[in-house]
């Protein structure tokens, strides 16, 4: 079941929004060669706590970090640890925060000093298919057009979209209804209404999309073990268009 959000817990909604938002940002100056996917998770924790929120993913079902780091044909889920970050290495960022019950959920991938015009092409094609998805989450349309507008962005640019790993509604719980696919036939599934939120994320790949969990139960890989790269926003529905809850802070 859907559940519809009233316009007093979408402004509860955003706060975790900012939290999450301010968190990415925040993030992006801790990445540089050297660093530990460990010291980028003690860091979004610190934050977190200094804004007087929750980590969303510290134990949810048995995830021991704050937030998943993947790097290069990591896709999504890996566990922060000490593998130190390489130039031209593209690490993805996933992250979730509580305030007072509600959750957001965002993600962003950075490219590590210099990187290859490949992983360039990846990056800045799946930051578009994030936007592309976003531009259909509005009233009337259906989500299978935010999954449409997606893999269309991506299969332009000759990338994989991956299957195994989808979208969601986000609210009082971190993955709620409905699921939202990155691929797929247009105007099938719900239609959207004012009130629906959702974590918008589309996953996407150098080569082939299909991926394999490895032995730690977490970390989704290509199975190629070519590049990947996620980027994610928490999207409210309304009358006025899509609201993006997790936008990070514009700095000037
Ligand atoms: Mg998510």
């Amino acid at each position: 079941m859907i559940e519809l959000k009233s316009p007093d817990e979408l402004r509860r909604m955003q706060q975790a929004g900012r939290v999450v938002g301010g968190l990415l940002e925040h993030l992006k100056s801790h990445v540089a060669p050297g660093v530990t996917t460990k010291a980028l998770d003690t860091a979004a924790r610190t934050f977190i706590e200094e804004q007087g929120a929750q980590p969303a993913f510290l134990g949810y079902r048995g995830f021991p970090a704050t937030i998943c780091v993947s790097v290069n044909e990591e896709v999504v889920h890996g566990i922060p640890g000490g593998r130190r970050l390489q130039p031209g290495d593209l690490v993805s960022m996933d992250v979730g925060a509580i305030v007072a019950g509600w959750y957001a959920d965002a993600a962003i991938t950075l490219a590590v000093g210099a990187i290859s015009a490949t992983a360039q092409a990846l990056l800045d094609t799946t930051r578009r298919a994030l936007e592309a998805g976003i531009a259909q989450a509005r009233l009337g349309a259906r989500i299978s057009d935010i999954s449409h507008a997606v893999q269309q962005v991506a299969e332009r640019e000759g990338f994989g979209v991956v299957r195994d790993f989808v979208g969601h509604g986000i609210g009082k719980a971190l993955h709620e209804d409905p699921p939202v696919p990155n691929f797929g036939a247009p105007h099938l599934g719900p239609r959207l209404q004012a009130g629906m939120v959702l974590a918008i994320e589309p996953m996407i790949t150098e080569g082939s999309y299909e991926v394999e969990v490895l032995r730690d139960g977490w970390t989704a890989v290509t199975k190629d073990r070519k590049l990947a790269a996620h980027f994610e926003h928490t999207v409210a529905i309304t009358a006025r268009g899509p609201q993006v809850l997790t936008a990070l802070p514009q700095t000037p």
